[in-house]
């Protein structure tokens, strides 16, 4: 049921079908008023998006925005701030090298047995902070061009000809943009090959619009299991009764749920926000997995910390809370996931260097790192 607080009641059965909330995002200043009282400030930003960036929220997400607070948490997640359009030191549109690593259109191979598959682009909501904004967000950007609607032929047997690659994690995007036949047909190709062993979706609908998770998408993905989901909550005022439904049926289908934060700069970077969000996660059976560090990516560096408040909020959350409570704090490099401690990152007068697994090296380029530990 829509809140209370929303300024024009929607009939019920029409809140609970996911194509409403589609059809009916919000796409321009003069609808978002009907759901909070707009600043100048996103005002103009909603403005200097035009050409450059895209944005929609759906309904659902928009009535969990406090109309009246510009620093909601929801809020500042899905509406424009013109902090946004400031360029800072050691911005990149792809920090992490995801570019460098594409194989095909769709696939990314970075990791020696894992692959990422870049179903679309599109996503019910543009969240600001995206960490792929150059793909999913900017109006000049996507690594599709105009593939977006290419066969999946080229990347299916590219997956095919790598037998080392035995866990395929559908991203984008979201994936659940698409239709539940079209997923299923995609599932199934990828499952026809036999080295594949666990699928993974990455999703933000359990987020962004629960609804999406009907019982005949959970039932769609029966045959093809092992299948894993990795969603991306936030905030704990995220954790709807709506969300934690969704993630309940998924759990029910057998789809093991975890979930990535990003640690974001007023909007979670404080202990008792991380407690609150990873104790409710844990509450609704979904498994904390891990807490990324927000990159440098441009139109995102607003909401970056420090290295050094991360590591505080870690320390915290390690010390008074339920160990499996705790995610994994990583920061993504061009060498890969590196975990923010002091195995792994090190620093020399100003600078941060991260090492992997295999003993690479990397300077990062954070000018406000403060410290790695
Ligand atoms: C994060 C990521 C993966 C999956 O990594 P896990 O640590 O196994 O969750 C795979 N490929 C790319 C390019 C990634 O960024
Ligand atoms: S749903 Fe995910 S991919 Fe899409 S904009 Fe949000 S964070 Fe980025």
């Amino acid at each position: 049921m829509p809140k209370s607080m929303q300024r024009h009641p929607i009939d019920s059965e029409l809140w609970d079908d996911y194509r409403w909330h589609l059809a009916n995002r919000i796409v321009t200043v003069d609808m978002l008023r009907d759901w909070i009282d707009v600043t100048d400030d996103e005002a103009k930003a909603i403005e200097a998006c035009a050409g450059v960036y895209r944005w929609s929220i759906t309904p659902y997400y928009a009535a969990l925005m406090d109309p009246a607070d510009p620093e909601c948490p929801v809020r500042r997640q899905a509406v424009p701030r013109l902090s946004e359009f400031e360029i800072r030191p050691g911005d990149d549109v792809d920090p992490v090298g995801d570019r460098q690593y594409r194989k095909t259109n769709r696939v990314v191979h970075k990791y020696p047995d894992r692959a990422i598959l870049l179903v679309t682009r599109i996503c019910p909501v543009y969240c600001r902070h995206c960490t792929r904004k150059f793909h999913t967000t900017n109006l000049d950007g996507t690594y599709f061009g105009d593939g977006e609607a290419l066969p999946f032929d080229e990347d299916i047997a590219y997956i095919a000809a790598h037998p080392e690659i035995r866990d395929v994690l559908l991203t984008g995007g979201d994936p659940l943009s698409y239709s539940d036949a079209k997923l299923d047909s995609l599932l199934g190709r990828l499952r026809a090959i036999p080295h594949v062993e666990i699928l993974r979706i990455g999703t933000r609908f359990p987020v962004l619009l629960p609804q999406r998770i009907t019982a005949a998408f959970c039932e769609m993905l029966q045959p093809h299991h092992p299948v894993w989901v990795s969603t991306h909550f936030n905030h704990p005022k995220e954790l709807t009764p709506d969300a934690q439904s969704a993630c309940d049926r998924l759990l029910r289908a057998g789809v093991p749920v975890q979930n990535q934060t990003v640690l974001l700069r007023g909007i979670n970077d404080d202990v008792d926000t991380m407690r609150a969000l990873n104790t409710g996660l844990v509450r609704a059976r979904v498994r904390p997995y891990y807490l990324y560090h927000c990159d440098n990516v441009t139109g995102v560096s607003h909401f970056r910390t420090s290295l050094r408040a991360g590591r505080e909020i870690m320390r915290r959350l390690e010390w008074s809370t339920t160990g499996f409570a705790v995610p994994e704090y990583v920061i993504t490099t061009t060498i890969g996931k590196i975990r923010v401690d002091g195995d792994h990152l090190s620093q020399a007068g100003g600078t941060v260097w991260a090492r992997n697994a295999p003993g690479e090296t990397v300077r990062l380029d954070l000018p406000d790192a403060g410290g790695a530990h």
